[in-house]
């Protein structure tokens, strides 16, 4: 029976080869979705989980008990996991693993928004909590009840601390029999081997320019003289541009600002005042805007690859970034993409922002000035 695609946007290459697998009585036990955030890689493991736990002919329905299920979380069979920063109420008090009903709360509460909208952003920096794997494991264990399938995503697989990665990787080694366990991540070098080497790899590429601005005409019918502008902007990730669409017009302004101030040759001393001004304004009420800019950097030297090797490169997000990364060696671009990612991890770790944009911002320089 044919797998009835109906919410995931673009990803055709992936939706045909699982449609095909289906169809062959081919599925795998362990999945790795790869790719950036925001381009489908929780909807179409959404919409494989429907459809192994739709109880009806077209599968999958939305209607029937088990699609509803699913989609309201509380379908025995299954199970998704994903990164939330949990603060200090959401455990219990003398026991940092073990979750306190606030805690359980906050997951449902994010699960509701997840599964409204599979392209709903995650904030950034969470974690699994250990506890959530065991609850997994248990009902993985206890196997499947009505529909004779086990389907369990966990999100955000490259953030597992080693606590976590163990507990699930008991699971992942011997899986018992009609369980499908589909992890994601947005950084395939950040999977532990071990959890890897198990897994059959698919990986996301941007949605194409025209699925994704047909997506928004149909969320957004009446913001038309918006979208050619945002589908450009968010580097053919979904949730980015919804993220855009529904409030950052302040987000892209920050980015741009950054991109001048550190691509513009300045007066080092100018340049040190201007970059402490604009964190003290711009980012430090807003930790996800660091990220964002450091993201987009990485997108930009991305196509400045593309765009050496003759590609249109439709995604230029700053004029006077993109004229400074052309001029560089491919050597050098992957310099800047090395400093970016550092710095990506340094902001993970909550470092304090003024010092990981100096620390990048010198680095630009000094790769430009070699
Ligand atoms: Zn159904």
């Amino acid at each position: 029976m044919a797998i009835q695609w109906r919410r995931t946007v673009g990803q055709d290459r992936i939706k045909g080869s699982f449609s095909r697998s289906v169809a062959n009585g081919q599925i795998g036990h362990a999945y790795l979705f790869a790719g950036k955030s925001g381009v489908g890689k929780f909807s179409l493991a959404l919409e494989l989980a429907l459809y192994f736990l739709c109880e009806s002919t077209q599968k999958p329905c939305y209607e029937c008990a088990g699609c509803r299920k699913v989609l309201a979380h509380s379908h025995q069979d299954f199970r998704y996991l994903f990164p939330l920063n949990f603060s200090t109420e959401h455990k219990v008090k003398g026991n940092a693993q073990k979750l306190s009903d606030a805690g359980w709360d906050y997951i449902a509460e994010e699960m509701k928004k997840r599964l409204r909208d599979p392209y709903y952003a995650l904030a950034p920096g969470g974690s699994i909590s250990v506890e959530w794997i065991r609850d997994m494991n248990q009902a993985i264990s206890r196997g499947a009840s009505g529909s004779g399938w086990t389907v369990v995503i966990i999100d955000g697989i490259d953030t597992l601390r080693a606590e976590s990665a163990n507990a699930m990787l008991k699971t992942l080694e011997e899986p018992p029999a009609n369980t499908i366990m589909i992890l994601l991540t947005e950084s395939v070098h950040g999977v532990l081997p071990t959890i890897k080497s198990r897994c059959q790899i698919h990986r996301f590429g941007s949605i194409e320019p025209e699925h994704l601005a047909a997506e928004l005409n149909r969320r957004f019918p009446d913001r038309g003289e918006d979208i050619p502008r945002i589908t450009s902007l968010s580097y053919g990730s979904l949730g980015t541009a919804i993220a855009l669409m529904d409030h950052d017009e302040t987000g892209d302004s920050a980015i741009a600002r950054w991109f001048d101030i550190a691509f513009s040759p300045a007066d080092p001393l100018d340049q040190a005042l201007a970059l402490e001004m604009f964190v003290e304004q711009e980012l430090d009420k807003d930790f996800s805007r660091g990220m964002k800019i450091v993201n987009a950097l990485i997108e930009e030297c991305r196509f400045a690859f593309l765009h050496r090797y003759g590609s249109g490169a439709e995604y230029i997000f700053s004029s006077v970034a993109a004229t400074r990364l052309r001029t560089l060696s491919p050597d050098d671009v992957k310099q800047v993409i090395a400093s970016a990612e550092e710095a990506l991890i340094s902001l993970k770790k909550h470092s304090p922002m003024l010092m990981v944009f100096v620390n990048l911002t010198l680095k630009l320089l000094e790769i430009s000035n070699e």
